[in-house]
């Protein structure tokens, strides 16, 4: 049985961090689901665990990876924003922050410097700016 279990798995995409996330955001909304009012989260849940499945037993392995990927890279970026969002407003007390008109890139300038010149780092852009 255990055998034929792992022969049948050979090439497929197996359990990946995507597939267990969903099937537990499946379960979890599953539960929600009892709350009145909340009853549109069951197809959901549903739909959830069918995708979660067929994750699973994909034999697309190279394109349910680069799903995984995205996932992670989705969830990263997630992660880090609250963090990011801090990190600025810690810096807003001693640093004014532009942006470059022209590439939209980020410049830190210390505060109290009065009107300056403030050149891009990127792209050389030179703009005036009130610290
Ligand atoms: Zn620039």
């Amino acid at each position: 049985m255990r055998e034929k279990f792992i022969r049948f798995m050979y090439g497929r995409n197996g359990v990946d961090t995507l597939s267990k996330h969903m099937m537990w955001g499946a379960v979890i909304l599953c539960l929600l689901s009892n709350i009145p009012y909340m009853g549109f989260l069951a197809p959901i849940s549903m739909v959830m665990i069918v995708y979660g499945y067929f994750r699973v037993f994909s034999r697309n392995v190279q394109k349910r990876y680069a799903e995984n990927m995205k996932y992670y890279y989705f969830v990263n970026k997630v992660k880090a924003g609250p963090k990011k969002w801090m990190n600025t407003l810690k810096q807003s007390k001693d640093y004014k922050i532009f942006k470059c008109p022209t590439c939209k890139q980020k410049l830190r300038v210390p505060r109290g410097r009065g009107n300056v010149e403030v050149s891009c780092r990127k792209c050389a852009t030179v703009f005036r700016g009130r610290t």
